[in-house]
């Protein structure tokens, strides 16, 4: 199927799910920016209000609290035909794997499912958060698009991993029998302002620790490696990903790949910080490597990451400072 491009801002309505959380906020702030008018829907599990305070008094925004797992509720912002569904609510921290899995595995599957539902009804194009977790520990490095996945089915991670799959395969779906106009994109490590500090995630993580002179906690040796990409170039692809009309699926993210004994000495660096590295337990299943092959995304997308870690994580310990 050819991809139609189309470029979405004034006149569309976007509804935005996850949009009080980390990745989704600085969507809606980039769908807005375009002239489109956004709702986002959130149950808030981890993502919070303040994400979108500054958009108080903008009439092209519209926020619904609910769970997308239930059924949509009755809601004014909610009763229009949307022009695009972009689905971005899971929690996406490992640590919440093991507190919230059961919600994890619904709103990757039941969202997805009832989501899918109404952009055949509006007619909607569909872009859906995927993630690099889809690769599992991966054992093609790096990693393309073409490349199935090494996943444990019923380990730690696996209501994340396969919720995910299951999500991808629903898109294809849809897309396959009924022709809905749909795009994947897989999301490799982000990090950026607005990530909540105690997240669980690496970077805030290790920032906490550095401003506070605690021990930074790295994860067995600390040879593992991820490639982190800073928010604002993530969600440039997606908004590209949105426009191409591309199914993908396709990553997004950087090559800037480091290990995380690397990325607790550049924290400290950059804070300043007198902390020691700590070696701790390593979590079961933690992938090994993991880096993005972007040949895909700078040819359907003409994507190219433009924040250096270092830049980036600089703006990101200035915001927890100022929070
Ligand atoms: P986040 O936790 O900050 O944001 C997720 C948002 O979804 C939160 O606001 C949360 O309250 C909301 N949410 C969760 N379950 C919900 C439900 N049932 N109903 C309504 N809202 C719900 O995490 P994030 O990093 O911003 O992740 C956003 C999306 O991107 C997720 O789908 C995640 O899987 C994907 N992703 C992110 C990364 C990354 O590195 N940040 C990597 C891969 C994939
Ligand atoms: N990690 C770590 N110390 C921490 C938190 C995480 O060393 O306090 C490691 C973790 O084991 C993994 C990497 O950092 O190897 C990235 O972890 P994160 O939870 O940010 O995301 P993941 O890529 O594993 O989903």
């Amino acid at each position: 199927m050819t991809a139609t491009r189309h470029e979405y801002g004034e006149g569309h309505r976007i509804m935005v799910t996850g949009g009080a959380g980390f990745v989704g906020s600085h969507l809606v702030d980039a769908l807005l920016g375009r002239g489109a008018s956004v709702v986002a829907v959130d149950n808030l599990v981890t993502g919070a209000k303040e994400n979108l305070a500054h958009l108080a008094d903008e009439p092209r925004f519209a926020f619904v609290e609910a769970d997308v797992s239930q059924p949509l509720p009755r809601d004014p912002a909610l009763e229009d035909r949307f022009d695009a569904i972009m689905h971005f609510a899971s929690p996406a921290s490992p640590v919440d794997f093991a507190r919230i899995p059961i919600a994890i595995l619904r709103v990757g599957s039941v969202a997805t499912l009832q989501l899918l539902d109404r952009a055949v009804r509006d007619r909607a194009r569909f872009v859906m958060a995927s993630t690099s977790e889809t690769y599992g520990d991966p054992l093609v490095h790096p990693q393309p698009e073409t490349y199935w996945g090494n996943v444990n089915p019923i380990g730690t991670r696996s209501c994340y991993d396969e919720a995910k799959r299951f999500a991808e395969a629903a898109v294809m779906a849809y897309h396959r029998e009924l022709g809905l106009d749909c795009g994947i994109v897989r999301i490799f490590n982000t990090y950026g302002e607005r990530m909540r500090p105690d997240d669980g995630r690496v970077i805030p993580t290790f920032i906490e620790q550095a401003v506070h002179g605690k021990p930074l906690t790295v994860h067995g040796t600390g040879q593992q490696t991820r490639s982190i990409c800073h928010v604002s170039d993530l969600v440039r692809g997606i908004v590209a990903l949105l426009d191409s009309g591309e199914l993908g699926p396709v990553n997004c993210g950087t090559e800037q790949e480091m290990t995380m004994r690397e990325l607790a000495e550049t924290i400290v660096r950059l804070t300043g910080s007198n902390s020691d590295i700590q070696y701790v337990d390593r979590p079961s299943d933690d992938p090994e490597r993991r880096r993005p092959d972007l040949t895909k995304a700078r040819a359907v997308l003409g994507y190219e990451a433009k924040v250096a870690a270092d830049e980036g994580l600089r703006r990101t310990i200035a915001y927890f400072a100022h929070r």
